[in-house]
């Protein structure tokens, strides 16, 4: 096929088979490659999309999608790979879709070895059956790896990413971890707070003050102090199957897998803190509250429903390993934390107490202030004092001998007919604002009642939607050192 003058997309991506090579040096290595043959045949690369992400599901592959995009716009007479598998990688509704997009788009796919014209019966047959074999080829590597993975672990090695504190290196071959002492100083230091009895949220200012920068934020939290604590890495051991990756729709979400699914194995890497510390640190961490994980559920009926009115955070909720939750501002120092069941209780009362008032408005049509129509009818009320007062004065001026009595009649009719038409928009007005407030109060009313009702009977996902389907958010104060009642809501409606 004359490829002469075409324009061409150049995309570019690591694939498994190249482990053991920087993602950097693989990509800079192919598009030298594609450039060389592009030249030879004349093509003219117009945009090129190298891939450093490397998921295998289409939606982790953000240059991927671009391309896709242009493809489908028919930005491009062709694409160039070096191979099928580098476009079509991933689940066979994915490679549906690559292929696809380039069949409806009459884009042709280069690659060194074969250009593929996907509207030829032919050559889409070919680029299935390629995609398929790569497929099977990606399972086989996948497996072959992951037990690769499993048996490191089982060996003690550690291949995720350097823990706070470490840094990584290698044994022989063999990847672990070697104790970084700048910020090794400030973990031993985190396990000795906590067992002297400092909290996490102490332990995280006193670490913070003396310039401990964790890697990924600006300062460590309550949170990220836990998760250190919590981490047997630091007496020298691999955790595996800590994480667990699921699809919510298109979205990967990282949850945390309960203790008990943890497989913890003794490593190659040495400790941090002993034993000794561990384990009383832990002892006092049992008896203690812990956030609540994600583990991709909704956990609590008011969750993303409570704001912090000191800091406009998010309250989170935590539960003590006794039992007993609370719901806390995030911020060290903020807000005091209330009872769980103590804010449900009161969160719903003041439902209950909003519907009594809604109800009650409803039978006395007495409109509440500050709408337009108000305004619109203080304004006609106000008109119609102003027209009974002068009329009420021309009894006086009449009496007076201001008027001789045909004006006065005269006048008095004109005065007349002016207070019956601003009666009459008087009750217009009136009118406009009860029906107004009435349906909306009433919508709401309906509404709230539901939910009163439905709750009691609803599992903890059910009443998140619940709360959530008439409160737009509850602003929440409680200042230190009350009783555990006295905090105050602001509940506001949708
Ligand atoms: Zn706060």
């Amino acid at each position: 096929m004359d490829l002469n003058g075409m324009a061409a997309a150049v995309y570019l991506r690591k694939s498994r088979a190249e482990d053991g090579l920087s993602v950097e040096e693989v990509l800079s290595r192919h598009r030298e490659a594609l450039e060389r043959y592009a030249a030879e045949q004349g093509i003219c690369i117009v945009e090129t999309y190298p891939e450093v992400a490397s998921g295998e599901s289409l939606y982790a592959r953000p240059k991927m999608l671009k391309l896709l995009e242009d493809v489908e716009a028919g930005k491009f007479d062709c694409v160039l790979c070096m191979d099928m598998d580098r476009l079509s990688r991933g689940s066979m509704r994915d490679q549906g879709m690559v292929l696809d997009a380039f069949k409806a788009s009459g884009t042709l796919i280069v690659t060194p070895e074969k250009v593929y014209d996907l509207t030829d019966e032919a050559d889409e047959e070919y680029a299935e059956l390629k995609t398929f074999m790569s497929r099977r080829e990606y399972k086989i590597i996948n497996k072959r790896l992951r037990r690769g993975l499993q048996q490191s672990i089982a060996d003690g090695c550690y291949v995720a990413n350097a823990p706070y504190g470490y840094r990584r290196a290698f044994v022989g071959r063999k990847p672990t971890l070697e104790i970084y002492e700048p910020e090794a100083k400030f973990v031993r230091m985190m396990f000795e707070l906590y067992a002297a009895g400092y909290g996490c949220v102490s332990v995280a200012r006193q670490v913070n003050a003396l310039g401990a920068r964790p890697h990924r934020t600006r300062e460590f939290s309550r949170n990220s102090v836990k998760k250190i604590l919590d981490n047997p890495v630091y007496i020298g051991k691999v955790v595996w199957n800590q994480k667990s990756h699921i699809r919510k729709g298109v979205k990967h979400v990282t949850v945390y897998n309960p203790k008990e699914k943890w497989l913890i194995v003794d490593a190659l890497h040495p400790a941090i803190v002993s034993r000794e510390l561990w384990d009383k640190v832990q002892s006092i961490a049992g008896g203690r509250y812990s956030p609540s994980k994600n583990d991709g559920t909704v956990k609590s009926p008011l969750a993303g429903l409570l704001l912090c009115e000191n800091c406009g955070g998010h309250m989170q909720r935590l539960t003590f390993a006794k039992g007993g939750s609370y719901l806390i501002c995030m911020r060290p120092g903020c807000c005091a934390s209330a009872k769980y069941e103590l804010l449900e209780e009161r969160i719903l009362g003041t439902l209950a107490e909003m519907l009594r008032g809604m109800t009650l408005n409803l039978s006395r049509t007495e409109p509440e202030a500050n709408t337009a129509l108000e305004i619109a009818l203080e304004s006609v009320r106000a008109e119609l004092a102003a027209a009974e007062q002068a009329k009420a004065r021309l009894y006086d001026l009449v009496e007076a001998g201001a008027y001789s009595v045909e004006e006065f009649r005269g006048r008095m009719h004109h005065a007349k007919a002016r207070i019956t038409e601003l009666e009459r928009r008087e009750t217009e007005a009136r009118r406009a604002l009860e029906h107004a407030e009435h349906r909306d109060v009433a919508r709401r009313a309906a509404a709230i009642q539901t939910v009163l009702e439905e709750y009691p009977s609803q599992d903890i996902p059910g009443k998140n939607a619940l709360l959530k389907s008439v409160i737009s958010c509850i602003w929440y104060t409680k200042a230190k050192k009350t009783k555990p009642a006295d905090f105050h809501l602001r509940v506001l409606l949708k």
